[in-house]
């Protein structure tokens, strides 16, 4: 399996990285210490065919392939991973809607998104399950022409600025993973509560929230694909949505890393840059070649997830995410460790991006469930 940029993917990359320069770093520190949404960086991105490059060109969107998904999330997160979260995560779920949702929903939302005047979220998790997504107790029940649903889920980005939430909830209760279905559920229904979660380790400029669900009624039509296949419908996009996190993590080492490569070529000690000497110039490289080799096997996984093998896909996603995570942790705190004093306050980026690196091992599955993934592949 190979992979190359094209031409369109450097533009692309070059594009977003003078985008971020301009709009993201120079405000990154103030958004980290308010915990403050960025609403405006959000709304100028799409202008730019930033936000949810996947949603497809007829329904508004950028249309982009994978690889160019990736090259989008990892220049934010470069930039900075706060800001870049929450602008990359405006169109959580909405995979799932442009797969199997019917036209009306797509026509309702996905335009909407693509232009930053809507944002929607993907609610899974719960308080009781995470990993194991197919526990999940909240419950979807019919009534009529309606379902009503009950349940709590946490964890959920966009909880409190999000317009629309696609949320998966158990139709047939006996059932595990035969038993979800995936709802489209407008947040100003009647019984939709988000409560914030502010006091976030990181991307503290993403927003985050735990949601009640108090009879919430939604017509039957706002089951996207079909009744009890929500489990297997979401685990076509497992692959996609842990390449995305790779690419997080590819972000934050490469701007832990710039910004490592500039202290040490400004910072003197012993009548010298700290630059110059052999323990400095063996951290960076051994910071370089693990972003170099993280970002390798995210293009690869990339690629794997637009060939469209599932398998194959799934592998790779899986190592990418795990192998970029993990580096990215240990890139970061080697960044702080070149800065000194300098890397443990805040008046450098160095303590951020390890901080906000550090989201990249828990969620889309964390490191040991890679792990798990992984080895189901190979035992
Ligand atoms: C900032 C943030 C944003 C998030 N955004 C979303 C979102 O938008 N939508 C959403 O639905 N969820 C979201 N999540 C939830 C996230 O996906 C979960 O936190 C993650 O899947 C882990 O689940 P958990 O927290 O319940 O941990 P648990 O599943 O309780 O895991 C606890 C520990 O046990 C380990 N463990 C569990 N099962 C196994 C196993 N079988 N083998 C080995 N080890 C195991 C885990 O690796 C972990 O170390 C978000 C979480 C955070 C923190």
């Amino acid at each position: 399996m190979a992979f190359s940029l094209t031409d369109e993917h450097r533009a692309i990359r070059q594009a977003v990285r003078e985008f971020a320069e301009e709009e993201i770093v120079p405000v990154a520190r103030q958004h980290d210490e308010e915990g403050r949404y960025p609403e405006a960086i959000r709304r100028t991105a799409a202008e730019y065919d930033f936000v949810a490059p996947n949603i497809p060109i007829e329904y508004g969107g950028a249309g982009m392939d994978k690889l160019s998904t990736v090259l989008v999330v990892e220049e934010f997160w470069r930039a900075d991973p706060g800001i870049g979260s929450a602008v990359g995560s405006a169109g959580f779920g909405t995979d799932m809607i442009v797969e199997f949702g019917d036209e009306w929903m797509k026509d309702e939302w996905l335009p909407a998104i693509a232009a930053g005047d809507a944002v929607s979220a993907s609610a899974i998790s719960e308080p009781a399950h995470g990993s194991n997504v197919a526990g999940i107790e909240t419950r979807a029940e019919r009534d009529g022409d309606e379902y009503v649903i009950n349940g709590t889920k946490m964890w959920i980005t966009n909880g409190t600025v999000a317009d629309v939430a696609v949320v998966m909830a158990k139709t047939s209760p006996g059932e595990s993973h035969r038993g979800i279905t995936a709802f489209l559920v407008p947040t100003d229904t009647e019984g939709f509560r988000p409560e914030k979660i502010d006091n976030k380790l990181g991307i503290r400029a993403s927003d985050l929230a735990e949601i009640v669900l108090d009879d919430v009624r939604v017509p039957a039509e706002n089951v996207i694909g079909e009744v009890d296949r929500g489990f297997y419908q979401l685990m076509e996009f497992f692959a996609s949505g842990r390449t995305n996190v790779a690419a997080q993590a590819v972000g934050a080492a490469q701007g832990a890393l710039d910004a490592a490569i500039e202290y040490a070529g400004e910072r003197e000690q012993f009548d010298r840059e700290i630059a110059e000497f052999q323990a400095i110039r063996h951290k960076l490289a051994e910071m370089a070649t693990s972003v170099e080799a993280a970002r390798s096997l995210t293009y690869r996984a990339a690629t794997a997830v637009e060939d469209g093998d599932q398998e194959i896909a799934a592998k790779f996603s899986s190592m990418a995410k795990l192998f970029a995570s993990e580096h990215a942790v240990d890139v970061a705190d080697d960044g702080i460790q070149i800065h000194g004093g300098a890397g443990y306050v805040t008046d450098h980026p160095a303590e951020r991006y390890y901080r906000d690196a550090r989201i990249t091992k828990i969620y889309e599955g964390t490191s040991e469930i890679q792990k798990n993934i992984i080895a189901d592949r190979l035992l």
